[in-house]
């Protein structure tokens, strides 16, 4: 179908199969991508580029000296390893002089390499004998079209060399490639992420297409003060930077332009969200007096430290105020956070307002249950459970109490949102492990005539920079520093050649009357001939070996809910000497008594959820001991990781370490936590930009909440579009 040249902006949002060079098929294809219209593919951005603007002969090499060498693979040999490691060597060839290049262990790409393919490696030379050698290096297929004639005797130093079947050839024919792809050689060419069916060549093309003719049309969205104070690229010369630049500046530059975008549209859609909280002043005002604060502090046996007591100054400040409370508490595990929510429900309940405590699992429900209980035995505080596996009748009979005001304190999971709960007067919901829960979440238990204060606790210690993301529209107190008393945790590396004495020192614990953990990633396998380490099989053998003579259960995340409240019913009370689990035990068990725990696997998790695991050892007055239980040598990179695990007790540094290693999208599981995806910026690398954002964002939106100014209809449309729904502003302006 011919295209019509394009002339405005509409033309942006052409469906693919519609636009010329595109068609039906790739189309489909690229619909997978969930690129549906021309602009989509705009802002469909390189994961990287390959640097081909400098390209080095490989009788110029020099030992040692990274460079970039094109060439074609004149011999492919692939060999496994008894240990089942694949190693995979080719020849490369450029102007009758080869080059040898080695990899352990590849991804397939590398391992499918044929002879007569156009490569270019990028790595260290190394001298050897015969020739030059390159060890891992960056390896990228080139689409060139014609392949030159290879030289033919195989090197006979090569050992076991095999000659694919489909280079039996002599004379290499052309690819079947067209030969727009040469244009790249010599360039800096993006790569794409793909989807089955559609290759990189196709992509780059359709990009470069697209971008060449449509790009212009783009209109900006930011105000030109802002453009002029960072030193912006346009829209335009930005996407046209990204997709075609000549260079690694241009592409810093265009990404520059677009990180700030992303960014800014994200802090303008949380300063509005912040904004349009605090406009609605139809919170409970909670205020509380000294005889109030008094009774409450008498409860708790201990002097609360100085964090903790401002935090409930912050909290207290908040409440006193008809603008709903939007707090984060964050703190490491057993940093003494539950006498800030305590304090905080005591207050509502003297101040006639009912409270809502919701947690991430039933296990972590009941518990908070029997704490509170405890806690506030001689406090006439009404509370009861909420959560899935309590009985209809029963749930039937709380949501009357509810209604009527006849209970003060309701505990639960997630029912709490589902069940349509007639609150007589809810003044407070607290949300403990909130770093779980997603911002829509948040903002569902508004039924009931107030808007409740919120309070969202979280063991998780969130780097800055993320909190400021996804938590962006809430208030931070934090408490760092753990209570007096707290006893240390060691955490060793326990190689394979100290399971033995590990075990050992592991019983004596168990015999001395303390109880333990073993924690293990995953449940079991499939396959009966895997060999990975699973709960179920580290239970048979620790019954089997060195736990025999203990009470010893395993539970796991999919048991029946009943099951498992029976076995954590039996841990705390001392019944189960060791439990056997998953990392469902991960957030907030309290087994005072629990001092030792053996993790299996720990390369597989993440540095905030090892630590996580670690918080439920030492809680008590005895000192707690985590070993990290390694099966064979564990990788470098694993290693470190596990390494600065072992050294470092706070889980600040630690967050920060793992939002580095893992990225962000990881470490919180952004999917589940509902905010669309970060396309271009890099919370870590891109720091500054966000801070520079944030302040743009606030800025603007303290003068103008709604985006209503003068030439700020674009920036509006662009919030609203990707944020507008996620965080609940659709009836702003
Ligand atoms: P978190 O919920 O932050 O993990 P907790 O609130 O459960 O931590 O507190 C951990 C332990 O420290 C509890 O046993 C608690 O009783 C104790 N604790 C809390 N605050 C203090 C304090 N100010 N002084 C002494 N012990 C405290
Ligand atoms: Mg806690």
């Amino acid at each position: 179908m011919p295209d019509p040249k394009p002339v405005n902006s509409k033309d942006l949002v052409r469906p693919l199969q519609f636009v010329s060079g595109v068609g039906p098929d790739r189309a489909e294809k690229l619909q997978k991508l969930g690129l549906r219209t021309v602009a989509d593919v705009l802002f469909y951005f390189p994961r990287s580029y390959e640097d081909l603007t400098t390209t080095t002969n490989i009788h110029d090499l020099q030992d040692g000296t990274e460079a970039t060498v094109v060439g074609v693979i004149n011999q492919v040999d692939r060999q496994v390893t008894k240990a089942g490691k694949v190693i995979v060597g080719v020849l490369i060839e450029q102007d009758m002089q080869l080059m040898r290049a080695l990899w352990f262990n590849p991804t397939f790409g590398i391992r499918d390499l044929q002879r007569g393919t156009w490569v270019a490696v990028r790595g260290k030379p190394k001298r050897k004998t015969m020739r030059w050698e390159m060890i891992h290096p960056k390896m990228m297929r080139l689409d060139l079209p014609e392949a030159p004639e290879l030289s033919q005797p195989a090197d006979p130093s090569f050992k076991n060399a095999v000659v694919p079947a489909a280079s039996g050839k002599t004379s290499l024919s052309p690819s079947d490639n067209t030969s727009a792809d040469s244009i790249w050689l010599g360039k800096f060419r993006p790569v794409y992420g793909l989807t089955d069916g559609l290759l990189q060549r196709d992509m780059r093309k359709i990009a470069s297409n697209l971008t060449n003719r449509y790009a212009e049309l783009l209109e900006e969205a930011l105000p030109e003060s802002i453009l002029q104070r960072h030193q912006l690229a346009s829209i335009i010369q930005a996407v046209q930077g990204i997709h075609l630049p000549g260079n690694q500046a241009e592409v810093d530059r265009a990404r520059s332009r677009l990180v700030y975008q992303e960014l800014f549209a994200l802090q303008l859609g949380l300063a509005m969200r912040r904004s349009k909280m605090t406009s609605d002043a139809n919170a409970p005002i909670i205020n509380d007096t000294a005889k109030i604060r008094g009774r409450i502090l008498r409860l708790f046996p201990f002097e609360l430290t100085p964090e903790q007591t401002s935090a409930i100054d912050d909290v207290c400040k908040d409440l006193r105020n008809p603008v709903p409370m939007n707090r984060m508490l964050q703190g490491d595990v057993g940093s003494g956070k539950t006498v800030v929510a305590i304090y905080s429900i005591l207050l509502s309940i003297a101040c006639g307002f009912q409270v809502a405590l919701m947690a991430p699992t039933e296990v972590l429900a009941r518990q908070h249950f029997q704490t509170l209980s405890k806690q506030l035995k001689q406090s006439r505080v009404r509370m009861a459970l909420l959560t899935g596996s309590v009985g209809q009748a029963e749930r039937h009979q709380t949501q009357a109490k509810l209604a009527a005001g006849e209970i003060d304190v309701v505990i639960g999971t997630q029912t709490l949102i589902r069940s349509e709960i007639p609150w007589k007067r809810l003044g407070l919901v607290i949300i403990d492990e909130g770093h779980k829960f997603g911002v829509k979440q948040r903002a569902k238990l508004k039924q009931g005539g107030f808007d409740p204060h919120y309070l969202v606790m979280t063991a998780t210690p969130i780097p800055r920079s993320a909190a400021m993301t996804l938590f962006g529209d809430l208030d931070l107190s934090v408490i760092r520093h753990a209570p007096p008393g707290r006893q240390p945790v060691g955490t060793y590396l326990v190689r394979p050649e100290k399971h033995e004495s590990w075990w050992d020192f592991f019983g004596k614990q168990i015999d001395q009357g303390r109880q333990g953990f073993v924690v293990v990633p995953r449940i079991e396998s499939s396959d009966p001939n895997d060999d990975t380490v699973t709960a179920t099989k580290v239970y048979q053998q620790l019954i089997d070996g060195p736990l025999s003579r203990f009470r010893v259960e395993l539970l796991h995340g999919q048991m029946p809910s009943e099951e498992k409240n029976r076995i954590m019913e039996s841990v705390r009370r001392g019944l189960t000497q060791v439990l056997v689990s998953t990392t469902v035990i991960e957030v907030g068990i309290d087994v005072p008594n629990a001092t030792v725990m053996a993790i299996f696997s720990p390369q597989k998790l993440g540095l905030s959820q090892l630590h996580q695991l670690r918080g439920r050892v030492g809680r008590g007055s005895y000192s707690g001991f985590v070993g990290l239980v390694l099966d064979e040598p564990t990788a470098e990179p694993a290693r470190e990781r596990l390494d600065l695990f072992c050294r470092t007790n706070d889980g600040f540094e630690l967050a920060e370490a793992d939002l580095k290693l893992r990225g962000a999208g990881d470490f919180f599981g952004t999917r589940q936590h509902g905010m669309p995806p970060l396309l271009i910026a890099d919370l870590q690398q891109d720091e500054s930009w966000l801070l520079k954002a944030r302040s743009d964002a606030r800025q603007l939106i303290q003068t103008d909440p709604n985006l209503e100014g003068d030439g700020l209809n674009r920036l509006r449309k662009l919030v609203m579009a990707k944020y507008g729904a996620v965080l609940e502003l659709s009836d702003v302006g």
